[in-house]
């Protein structure tokens, strides 16, 4: 799964369909003349910047034609690479490079202002670097080995400061090798793509295409009606999203919206969990049924719904090859295969230890190598995963655990109800108190007394908010997840 390394399947990718399209923005280019790219500016990093076989550098830009040579080119070199979120500002990206210890950030114009500022690294221009390189000879890929550590992820933070992931050639292989198996990945498929690169998620849809010869168009941020007509001018056929980006599609209301996507024959859904509320109006409304699967910085791309399956409501799906699950009570392992728990993982796609951190990555890790997720879940008699809920957001509140993500569910069904976040916030008599945060459609008027009944009739007593705050919208990252450590008590 994990053999070789990304620049060169890469190249077997565009070998076996040189002439793929590769869109992103306004830019078209082929497989083949995108190769050739790669090729020359990476000739150019090494011979006029120095950058060489393990070098850690910081990629900082939207999604751009440049930005994708770049992060090429410097896998190409064998440099190690950490793409940052372009919202970041000067602080998050000090953070980043002190811990990533990166020696240069190559960095789009638009973003080479005061947040590069004292971050004493080298910072290289990515625009021009596609013109400069163009009267250079190609570069042959560098040798490297499987095992060289192509990336320096960053965990979205949900839960702590984000902690730096090394994750090697062989793993992001294993990882994106199992996708394309699972969802019958063929070089006749388009992938339209408006998920941001700088984050695994991104990443694996451009990986995926890349490694397959399919085409690829990726969309430089996500507007409803810019997917759609993207979807129906190029005839896609796979969809990357997370559940905020599909809810989006759907609420936009864009007249004939399933006839126009009616091409695609995949739409996964990940990095956050899917309603059955947002499954059920998706099918619905667009014919089309939400693929979920799961997956973390740490460890890749790990278990998905089965393609052409009928998706089993609330389940993340079955392992993709290599990988193996289990479950974790009070820190034992539980091999009987099925049962809840901590949900555990172990494959050829998982990461070896955080950066410069080893307690961080003892505590990771339970005897035989298990990585410990921080999800809570239950693995079923046919070996099906369900996520409940994340073990650090639990909320304890009076000595009984309760999911967020379950009474989130209950609350979203109610009419009304735009969008929700439940959380503990610290509280005398309680512990924890349960509350929520919730967003109500416009002109909605909701009444907290009968919201609050409602879920009385759907969940025990010890799990209804005892506060609902209206809000007028959550605290999301950018790939939709919910910061909780942002929801706001109203004074
Ligand atoms: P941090 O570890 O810094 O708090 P994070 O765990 O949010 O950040 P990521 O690695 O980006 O960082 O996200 C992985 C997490 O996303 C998983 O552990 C899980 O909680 C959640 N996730 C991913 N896919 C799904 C899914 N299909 N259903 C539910 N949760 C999911």
């Amino acid at each position: 799964l994990g053999e070789g390394t990304l620049p060169r399947a890469f190249a077997a990718g565009a070998h076996a369909r040189p002439g793929a399209r590769v869109r992103v923005g306004v830019a078209t280019i082929t497989a083949a003349e995108l190769q050739d790219l790669v090729g020359r500016v990476a000739r150019l990093l090494a011979e006029r910047h120095g950058f060489g076989r393990g070098d850690r550098v910081l990629v900082l830009s939207p999604s751009s034609l440049e930005l994708v040579v770049g992060y090429l080119a410097l896998l190409h070199l064998g440099c190690t690479v950490t793409m940052a979120n372009p919202a970041y500002r000067r602080e998050e990206l000090l953070r980043l490079v002190r811990v990533a210890e990166s020696r240069a950030v190559l960095a789009a114009a638009e973003l080479a202002d005061s947040r590069l500022e004292g971050l004493a690294v080298d910072v290289v221009p990515l625009d021009p670097l596609i013109g400069q390189a163009s009267q250079l000879e190609r570069l042959e890929p560098a040798e490297l080995d499987s095992g060289d550590i192509a990336q320096i992820a960053f965990t979205s933070g949900t839960t702590s400061e984000p902690k730096g992931v090394p994750l090697t050639h062989a793993q992001l292989l294993s990882s994106v090798r199992g996708i394309v198996a699972a969802w019958h990945w063929r070089s006749e498929d388009v992938l339209v793509h408006a998920l941001p690169l700088f984050h695994q998620h991104g990443l694996s849809g451009l990986h995926a295409a890349l490694l397959s010869g399919s085409d690829l168009v990726v969309l430089p941020r996500f507007d409803p009606e810019e997917l759609v007509a993207e979807v129906e001018r190029v005839a896609g056929t796979i969809l990357f999203g997370v559940p905020s980006i599909y809810r989006r599609l759907l609420d936009a209301g864009l007249s004939d919206a399933r006839a126009r996507l009616s091409s695609l024959r995949l739409a996964t859904c990940g990095s956050a969990p899917l309603s059955p509320a947002l499954a059920r109006d998706f099918r619905d409304q667009l014919g089309l049924r939400l693929l979920e699967r799961y997956g973390s910085t740490e460890s890749g791309l790990n278990v998905s719904n089965v393609y052409g399956d009928s998706p089993v409501a609330g389940s993340v799906g079955l392992p993709l090859p290599g990988v193996e699950i289990a479950v974790a009570r009070d820190g034992v392992v539980d091999l009987s295969g099925s049962g809840s728990g901590e949900v555990l993982l172990r494959g050829p796609q998982v990461f070896d230890g955080y950066l410069n951190a080893s307690e961080t990555t003892a505590d990771a890790f339970l005897p035989g190598g298990w990585f410990r997720t921080g999800d809570l879940g239950s693995i079923d008699e046919d070996g099906r995963l369900t996520i409940t809920g994340r073990l650090k957001e639990l909320i304890i509140t009076g000595g009984m655990n309760v999911s967020p993500g379950e009474v989130e569910d209950v609350i979203a069904a109610y009419g009304g109800v735009a969008d929700v976040a439940v959380s503990g916030i610290p509280d005398a008599r309680w512990g924890e108190a349960v509350c929520a945060w919730v967003v109500p459609e416009a002109a909605a008027q909701i009444d907290p007394t009968s919201l609050m009944a409602h879920c009385r009739a759907h969940v025990a007593d010890f799990k209804v908010p005892k506060r609902i705050f209206f809000v007028e919208d959550l605290p999301r990252n950018d790939m939709g997840k919910i910061q909780r450590s942002r929801l706001e008590v109203p004074a």
